[in-house]
């Protein structure tokens, strides 16, 4: 499985993984795993062209997926909590598999659509919610685009 489109160099992401990409502080499942995420989210998200960098919505493993210890072929092997998870994001977010869209459009539908403290709600059961960087992510996110206003 690659990480993008090899024709596009597209990234493809399940619902959920807008929110993980930009909470993103190193930690991860294996080191391939954070391998493969320090390849996406540092040296192409938040690179010099990174909200430039077009992102297809799907609803099965994905980039960052690929080299996860807990993939199984197409599937995860907790895809119930998995797939509650991406629901619960894709309706926050309002993406549906196919949907195209760029980091920079993701960040302000993110903005929009999510203030801080809803992840204890969305992203309810995964283990890395307690770690509070992802709420972090979100909170700056917010403050950044407010000190630029
Ligand atoms: S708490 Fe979990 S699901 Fe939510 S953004 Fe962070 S890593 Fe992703």
């Amino acid at each position: 499985m690659t990480i993008s489109d090899p024709d596009t160099n597209r990234l493809r992401f399940r619902p959920h993984h807008f929110l993980c990409a930009l909470g993103y502080q190193g930690k991860g499942y294996s080191d391939a795993f954070t391998r493969n995420m320090d390849r996406i989210v540092q040296g192409r998200l938040r690179g010099k062209e990174g909200d430039a960098v077009e992102i297809e919505v799907t609803a099965q493993t994905d980039s960052i997926c690929a080299p996860c210890p807990h993939r199984r072929g197409a599937l995860c092997e907790s895809q119930e909590k998995i797939d509650a998870l991406d629901a619960r994001h894709a309706t926050a977010l309002n993406l549906r598999a196919g949907d195209r869209l760029s980091w920079g459009a993701a960040k302000l539908r993110i903005r929009a659509q999510l203030k801080p403290g809803d992840l204890s709600v969305i992203c309810e059961s995964c283990q890395w919610l307690e770690y509070g960087m992802c709420e972090g992510a979100l909170r700056h996110l917010h403050e950044a685009a407010e000190t630029s206003t």
